[in-house]
């Protein structure tokens, strides 16, 4: 196939028999948050470029290399969007969703798009769910937002496997103090740092602490620590949130390396890592941007969210092995008719018996076939029973119902009556 007509690099189909997994955690998601009480907003894909400038910041991994950017047919600089966060704040701005103090739980869902080099984890295409939380400031959603996230990974089977980062940025007045304290302290050590830090020591000082550059791993160890400089407002919101985490029963470990790449973060930062899958071992990450709304123009306005990235947790599930096994059964009953007469009757008897069992998962052949042929596809599509639908069975309104993975005998069940064993036999999602 020429190269012009291969998805680009780093986009991914997910095909048919991966879907499967994506939709069981996409509805495990969807079902808890509508649980704690978040609704769904849906933002596009395509924004102003100077949106993710103005939230994200210029001086980020992403804004200064990651962004897909293109010139629209109006000479407007247009970029897909590579996170949630900033198109979130400003749709809510847009349509006044936070105005006079309203609190808002909402979460979103979707594509993320970043020029990265694709590797396991790491792809140009990614998809996230997001949660952002609006004008409430206490650690008690803070904790909520990390508490919701552990009751997924029980549901999900995967609580061993994940460990919780937690750092404080503190406020941006206790943040700039501590920022001018590294960056004295680093400067006293500019020759032994790497080259991307020296840069950042200016741009952005903060992003030198998680470097994974050895030699100024090793200029860190005595930094100046953000824990030292929080203020008393910023320390009481973290000793906040670690009781609430502690009450529920949550571990967790401080790291006070921890700053997220993201310019908007203030007080709470976390992340979800896993060792189980190299190098991209968060699967979780986000923390409290009390300053971002306003400086997106709108009033101040407390903000504290969260991604995930879905690719990083299926890999997780299917390197854990932690696929439930009923997700890939995806037919009930296989009906197959044989001749024009029977297929008629198997047509109306089959959507007759979906009006009575609307969650019945029910594939009627289509493209006729010899017995062996139709039997072979039944068996194929993973139903737990055929119907088998010849003359013979059509002249005494009758229909064949067999048992594909041994639970019993064939049996002829009237037209009329088989609804109502099909109930019996099916348990219906
Ligand atoms: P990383 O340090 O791995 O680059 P990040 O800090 O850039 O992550 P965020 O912007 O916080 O990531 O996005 C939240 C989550 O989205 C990440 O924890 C990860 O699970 C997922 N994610 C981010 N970038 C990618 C990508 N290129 N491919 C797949 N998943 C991604
Ligand atoms: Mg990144």
């Amino acid at each position: 196939m020429s190269k012009s007509l291969q998805a680009i690099r780093g986009m991914n189909d997910i095909l048919p028999e991966q879907t499967p997994l994506w939709r069981y955690f996409e509805g495990t998601v969807a079902r808890l948050l509508d649980n704690y009480g978040y609704k769904q907003i849906r933002m596009p894909i395509v924004e102003f470029t100077e949106l993710f400038k103005r939230s994200i910041g210029e001086v980020t991994d992403i804004v200064e290399k990651e962004m897909y950017t293109f010139e629209d047919r109006n000479g407007d600089s247009l970029t897909l969007r590579p996170e949630g966060t900033a198109a979130c704040v400003r749709a809510v701005l847009e349509h006044g969703l936070t105005g006079a103090g309203q609190p808002q739980k909402l979460w979103y869902i979707g594509p993320m798009f970043r020029h990265e080099r694709p590797q396991k984890g790491r792809y140009r295409q990614f998809h996230q769910i997001g949660l952002e939380v609006f004008n409430i400031d206490g650690p008690d959603i803070d904790a909520e937002l990390i508490v919701l996230t552990w009751r997924l990974w029980g549901l999900l089977g995967i609580r061993d496997a994940v460990k919780l980062e937690l750092n404080s940025l503190g406020t941006s007045e206790s943040r700039g103090r501590y920022k001018v304290a590294l960056v004295e302290y680093l400067s006293a050590h500019l020759d032994k740092l790497d080259e991307d830090s020296q840069r950042r020591l200016k741009t952005n000082p903060l992003r030198v602490l998680d470097t994974k550059n050895a030699d100024t791993q090793a200029v860190l160890v005595n930094a100046p620590k953000m824990a030292d400089y929080l203020d008393d407002e910023s320390r009481i919101h973290f000793e906040g949130l670690k009781a609430r985490l502690e009450a529920a029963g949550i571990p967790f470990e401080i790291n006070t390396k921890l700053v997220r790449g993201l310019d908007y973060y203030s007080k709470t930062v976390f992340e979800w890592v896993t060792d189980k899958l190299g190098a991209q071992g968060t699967v979780c990450a986000g923390g409290r941007y009390d300053g971002l709304v306003e400086q997106m123009g709108g009033k101040p306005t407390t903000g504290v969210g969260f991604a995930m990235g879905i690719e990083r947790l299926i890999l997780l599930l299917e390197t854990l092995e932690k696929v439930p096994e009923e997700i890939s059964r995806q037919v009930d009953v296989y009906l197959c008719a044989f001749g024009e007469a029977a297929e008629l009757a198997a047509l109306a008897l089959s959507e007759k018996v979906r009006d009575q069992l609307p969650n019945l998962r029910l594939q009627v052949n289509a493209g006729a076939g010899s017995f062996k042929n139709q039997f072979k596809k039944a068996d194929k599509s993973g139903a737990l029973y055929a119907l088998i639908l010849g003359d013979d069975e059509l002249a005494q309104q009758v229909i064949g119902f067999k048992p594909l993975r041994g639970q019993g005998e064939q049996q002829n069940i009237a037209f009329d009556a088989l609804a109502a064993h099909l109930a019996t036999c099916v348990v219906q999602g």
